[in-house]
């Protein structure tokens, strides 16, 4: 058990960081009450903090640790790299490697462009969208997340729902008078949406499977209709795979499903861990972009060499070692164990997820935004607590997915559902 006491330095190091760092984090899904543990390492599946105490990390950086933490591979890559430097402002061989790798796996990337982060990468999606097609309109997932561009801050699920504060201060409304918003799974709602708007809808983004109120899975058929229905009315469809990207599959959901967008936008994961963000598509699309089109988009860290490197590293390793056949089968594992404890204990909660991402929602399964919105949030916080007092470190919301990585073992996994058994 790990007792207020054993917390000191953190809680120490988190009053003076709220003098200089507002809410005492740099991103505010970091903001555990009363205050969050600061962390001085992490290793394969642990997570340890200031105070030295060792948590099995579910949370995984909120997904782009597929491999665990400081995994050797990625570790050597990087370290290669930085013997030759780690910025130049130049294009590189490594980028253009990458750039092929990541085409090599999704079918919807002729081409496709480096940024530094997954907001970037959605924001510089849908400017080009836009400018490809001269339509200022779009539609997005009620309860999706998409970064925290201006255009997308509108109902979007992680922190801001974790917060309650689905808007946000500071954004003009003419910033997201374009924005649309349609309920997840609900291909009536979508398809009144695009008829209604069709001649100034540029796109329709969409987590194919919603990952910051989630998982929540896309009920049978909803994607192929979406795809259908996209295609048919001259819309462009971008899937946001920055969780679901090498995640679900090397292809990543696209491929899970077996539906082709238009666009495709990621992050986490194909950076190996180092920031990064990729937005890419078909070649008349991407061409558009400057220098070779008139849609700007630009940045000093893009194709950044470290996250090049590490990048290429992770993804032959996770092929090499055929990696989603592990993760995949550990998530199948965790997600009947939950569910059996689940029904032993006669809870009214539901277990989710897909893959290597899995959730115990506190009410029924959530097919979408506003159902998501009646889980016991309250209840989820207070077993989040209960758990990681135990060693175990799970996203501090009802809202954020659970990932298992690689690197957890059978051990690991087994003190977690007995933890998960006590706790619930
Ligand atoms: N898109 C999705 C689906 C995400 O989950 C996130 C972040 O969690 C983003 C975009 C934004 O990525 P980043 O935090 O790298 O800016």
């Amino acid at each position: 058990m790990i007792s207020e006491v054993t917390l000191e330095k953190s809680r120490q190091m988190y009053e003076k960081a709220k003098t200089l760092i507002p809410g005492g984090v740099s991103s505010p899904v970091r903001a555990i009450k009363p205050y969050p543990f600061y962390t001085a390492s992490a290793n394969g599946s642990k997570i340890r903090d200031l105070d030295g105490n060792e948590y099995i990390d579910y949370c995984l950086a909120y997904g782009p640790a597929l491999l665990g933490h400081n995994h050797p591979v990625i570790k050597e890559a990087i370290k290669a790299q930085l013997d030759k430097g780690w910025l130049y402002g130049t294009p590189t061989e490594l980028e253009v490697n990458l750039a092929e790798k990541v085409a090599g796996y999704y079918p919807s990337i002729d081409m496709l462009r480096f940024v530094s982060t997954g907001t970037e990468a959605t924001m510089s999606a849908l400017r080009l969208a836009r400018g490809f097609t001269g339509r200022n309109k779009f539609i997005k997932i009620e309860g999706g997340f998409h970064g925290a561009h201006d255009a997308v801050l509108v109902k979007a699920g992680s922190g801001a729902t974790t917060l309650g504060e689905p808007d946000s201060l500071g954004i003009p409304a003419d910033f997201t008078k374009y924005t649309l918003q349609a309920p997840y799974n609900d291909i009536e709602a979508m398809t009144e949406l695009v008829e209604k708007n069709r001649d100034e809808l540029a796109a329709v983004i969409i987590e194919p499977v919603l990952g910051n109120i989630g998982p929540i899975t896309p009920l049978p058929g909803y994607l192929e209709e979406l795809r259908k229905l996209t295609l048919e009315n001259d819309v462009l469809l971008i899937f946001d795979e920055v969780i679901t990207g090498f995640r679900l599959a090397m292809g990543g959901a696209q491929e899970y499903f077996g539906i082709v967008p238009d666009m495709t936008t990621l992050g986490k994961i194909v950076g190996g861990g180092l920031p990064i963000g990729v937005f890419g598509g078909k070649s008349e699309i991407m061409e558009m972009i400057s220098p070779s089109g008139p849609v700007y988009q630009a940045g000093t860290f893009s194709g950044s060499p470290c996250s090049m490197a590490a990048g290429i590293a992770v993804l032959d390793y996770m092929e090499q070692e055929k990696i989603h056949e592990k993760v995949n089968s550990k998530g199948d594992y965790i997600r009947a164990v939950l569910t059996e404890i689940v029904e032993d204990e006669g809870l009214d909660y539901s277990v989710c997820g897909i893959a290597s991402m899995f959730k115990i929602f506190f009410g029924a399964e959530p097919h979408n935004y506003q159902e998501a919105l009646k889980c016991d949030k309250e209840g989820y916080l207070a077993f989040f607590h209960r758990m990681l007092a135990s060693g175990i470190f799970l996203p501090p919301s009802q809202f954020e997915t659970n990932f298992v990585s690689a690197a957890h073992s059978e051990e690991d996994i087994e003190k977690t559902l007995k933890e998960y058994t006590e706790n619930l």
